[in-house]
């Protein structure tokens, strides 16, 4: 569950050389004199490129230093701004107390603790079992394929109002095999909130459906077959995708994923945290192996 600030918390990067507002509602304040580095390496996504050469062109830097304010939109944003790199905001940041920012405004430490720890022997498990050759599926094999909601799905009115907040987990449903129930109006939603485009890449192109849209399906980011090793729903808004078909069917079969796991994992982990679902970018990718 997420800590309900009353007021901005002061953070600073470990190294000191970044010091910053943590605001209510979730973006960062950074302050001027503020670190910023002028080399940046080529990984570093569009967003955070766009964000660099705005501050550059507008006067915000000079000498590696911001030369006012800033208010950037969440943590890994000015942190991968600033730092010209990839980083993970929440981990980067801590309270002058020296409290990672993202234990800190989680309240219930010791449930995301325990919680990491589950998650951390299944995917121990799933490793060693690969490593000695035992047949495991990947996570993300046990998805979606048979249920997947898209485009032809959605006839009438949805409510289209995002929803973040902590939910009970889905029924289990034990048959051949363990699955969790999923309720198909959020996956209908994400296909709305999304506009029809797919959450990869807005100009992917697909075909159109009978009823005019473009045909787009939901997939759940963190498998809904890993539930059991979360404290709360994994089927919740945060956590469901809009995919073009071929970005789809590349999640669950495809290779070198890193870069579209990071674009994904960046845009919703706040949301995911939001709606009491902590998971690092290193144990997502996990389970897309
Ligand atoms: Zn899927
Ligand atoms: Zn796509």
């Amino acid at each position: 569950m997420r800590r309900k600030l009353t007021e901005p918390i002061q953070i600073q990067t470990k190294d000191g050389r970044v010091i910053a507002e943590y605001l209510q509602d979730g973006r960062v304040k950074v302050y001027k004199g503020s670190f910023f580095r002028s080399v940046e390496v080529n990984s570093i996504r569009q967003n955070v490129k766009n964000e660099r050469l705005y501050l550059i062109n507008n006067g915000y830097i000079i000498n590696h230093q911001l030369t006012k304010d800033y208010i950037f939109d969440n943590p890994s944003l000015a942190i991968s701004t600033l730092l010209g790199r990839m980083e993970t905001g929440n981990q980067a940041f801590v309270t002058m107390d020296n409290i990672e920012l993202g234990s800190y405004i989680d309240i219930d430490l010791i449930t995301a603790y325990e919680q990491n720890n589950r998650l951390n022997e299944f995917i121990d498990k799933l490793t060693h079992d690969r490593a000695i050759g035992l047949h495991t599926k990947k996570a993300i094999d046990e998805d979606d394929y048979d249920k997947t909601v898209s485009s032809n799905d959605i006839s009438d009115s949805i409510d289209t109002k995002p929803s973040y907040v902590p939910l009970d987990k889905p029924e289990k449903i034990t048959g051949e095999k363990v699955s969790f129930k999923r309720n198909p109006e959020l996956a209908k939603k994400s296909i709305l909130l999304a506009n029809y485009q797919c959450d990869l890449d807005k100009s992917h192109k697909s075909f159109f459906t009978k009823n005019g849209k473009p045909y787009m399906e939901a997939h759940h980011l963190i498998p809904l077959s890993t539930q059991d090793y979360f404290d709360y729903s994994l089927d919740v808004d945060a956590n469901i995708v809009c995919l073009c078909p071929n970005c789809h069917r590349k999640l669950h079969y495809g290779d070198n994923l890193t870069s579209d796991l990071i674009k994904l994992y960046e845009d919703r982990i706040h949301y995911l945290k939001l709606s009491g679902i902590d998971i690092s970018f290193e144990e997502l990718i996990e389970l897309y192996k």
